[in-house]
């Protein structure tokens, strides 16, 4: 039966997909969201809920262990790693209940099932149509004014090294694990490769992270990486770098992996219980029905405009399937703009440089910006402010003396450019710097924000200080 009345189908009811229908219910559209697995999709599932809430299992652990020097004395001091996937999965379906909720609160249908998209059919004379294909065999076809690709990602396998959920594991294979693996390698030292690191080696477990590139956490300013692998090696982590993985070498011998990695200087065989891969995320592209309708499929990625529509009028597409930063929030902003843009309202293009990137590993790292490298590449001449959280006293309070902010500013118009913190609460920290951004506004003004003594905040307040040489502190 086709549904005559609605204005929007979403196809994923991740982040992106769920936050889109409410926009598009608050802006008094129709819309349904139609969803093959449970709504709230890899962000809350298999990626940022789940993995956030063992990293904390982790600090934790890390924060007991290190009781001592606050004077608390904690003895016999264990992990429990049943009772942390339980905490876990509580966290999941609390919030899976939640998006449940929201859904009901605003009238977005929501539609179990498989959804492709139409071709031009008598139900709809532009190519929005939708069918839908039940778990029971049964389908259904909707008929919107406009439909809204937001079908994610998943983990992208090696060639010649095939998840196979025992020795080798995706990130979605790791949240799920009911025993710690004495040793871990860990392929990919991007996010998702050092927040597993950072965790496990919490756990007690012996990791090495192997990264193809010079450095990890490659799209960070190179002074953040630098540091975040020095403090990596201080936690006994052994990390690779400019090491190529050989598939073909993979063996599984009694309780171990074997694989060959060569770095610049010679070749090994690691060996390690278990083996991550963490290579990047793969777009969900695949049997949408994309082929029947004009929208442009390239490098693996929808290709959209700036209102985030494809090359077919009535399409919208969203979040990890557009490739880019895949980030839920950016996700979810994109799906407001795509839901802005249906209803008429003319959105402003996403500015992605003013996107926050976090990495929830111990201590954190969070950027918004250029970083340095960025910023020379398109042609600013760069001045630079930098303050260590080692001369912040909330730092020293908390236990957490690791990392500092670098404050990249244009030297000639004074523009903020970009804002890179490494060290704890990271990630809280970076928003100060996202609203400067928005806001065009200097590093001189963000000192004029008076930032609360003693708080880690502090740090940016004398990081921007620093790009004029004012730092009061350093
Ligand atoms: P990524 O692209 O961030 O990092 C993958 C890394 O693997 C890269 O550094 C790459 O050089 C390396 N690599 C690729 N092939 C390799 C090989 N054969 N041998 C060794 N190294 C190899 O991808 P990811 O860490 O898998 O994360 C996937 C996506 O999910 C990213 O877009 C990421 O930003 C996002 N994510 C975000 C968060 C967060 O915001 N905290 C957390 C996890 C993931």
């Amino acid at each position: 039966m086709a549904d005559e009345g609605l204005d929007v189908v979403v196809i994923g009811g991740g982040t992106g997909g769920y936050v889109a229908a409410i926009r598009g219910a608050q802006l008094g559209l129709k819309v349904a969201v139609v969803e093959s697995d449970k709504l709230g999709g890899t962000c809350l599932h298999k990626g940022c809920i789940p993995s956030k809430a063992l990293l904390r299992s982790a600090e934790v652990l890390a924060q007991t262990r290190s009781a001592q020097a606050f004077g608390v004395i904690a003895s016999a001091v264990s992990f429990d790693l049943a009772a942390a996937m339980e905490r876990k999965g509580n966290i999941v379906l609390q919030l899976h209940k939640g998006v449940e909720f929201l859904m009901k609160k605003y009238n977005v249908q929501v539609f179990p099932g498989y959804a492709r998209v139409m071709g031009p059919s008598i139900f709809s004379p532009t190519a929005g149509a939708v069918r839908i294909q039940q778990a029971d065999g049964q389908s259904q076809i909707l008929s919107p004014r406009a439909t809204i690709v937001a079908s994610g990602s998943r983990p992208r396998a090696l060639p010649g090294l095939a998840f196979d959920g025992v020795h080798v594991l995706s990130s979605d294979d790791a949240l799920e694990i009911s025993q710690l693996p004495a040793s871990l390698l860990i392929i990919g030292g991007g996010a998702i490769g050092i927040e597993w690191a950072s965790m496990m080696s919490d756990f007690g477990v012996d990791v090495t992270v192997v990264e193809a590139l010079p450095r990890i956490l490659a799209a960070e300013d190179a002074d953040i990486s630098a540091e975040m692998s020095r403090i990596l090696k201080k936690r006994k982590i052994r990390v690779l770098t400019g090491a190529r993985v050989d598939p073909a070498s993979f063996k599984v011998q009694g309780d171990v992996c074997t694989l060959e990695v060569t770095t610049a200087d010679k070749s090994e065989t690691l060996t390690a219980t278990q083996i991550l891969v963490a290579v990047g995320r793969e777009a969900n592209v695949q049997d949408l029905g994309l082929e029947a309708t004009g929208v442009v499929v390239e490098r693996g990625v929808i290709q959209v405009d700036g209102s985030m529509r494809t090359a077919e009028k009535a399409i919208y597409a969203i979040g990890d399937v557009v490739g880019g930063l895949q980030l839920a929030h950016v996700a979810a902003h994109e799906g407001i703009l795509a839901m802005e843009a249906i209803a008429g309202r003319n959105p402003d293009p996403l500015n992605y440089d003013q996107v926050p990137r976090c990495t929830y590993s111990r201590p954190e790292v969070a950027s918004v910006g250029l970083t340095e490298a960025q910023a020379r590449e398109r042609g600013h001449e760069v001045k630079v402010g930098r303050f260590s959280f080692r001369a912040i006293g909330k730092a020293l309070v908390q236990g957490d003396p690791d990392g500092f902010v670098k404050v990249v500013a244009d030297a000639v118009s004074d523009d903020l450019l970009g804002v890179h913190i490494l060290g704890a609460h990271a990630t809280e920290l970076i928003s100060e710097a996202g609203l400067a951004l928005v806001l065009s506004a200097s590093p001189w003004e963000v000192a004029q924000s008076i930032h609360p003594h003693p708080t880690l905040s502090e740090a940016l307040g004398e990081a921007v200080l620093a790009v004029e040489g004012l730092a009061i502190h350093g």
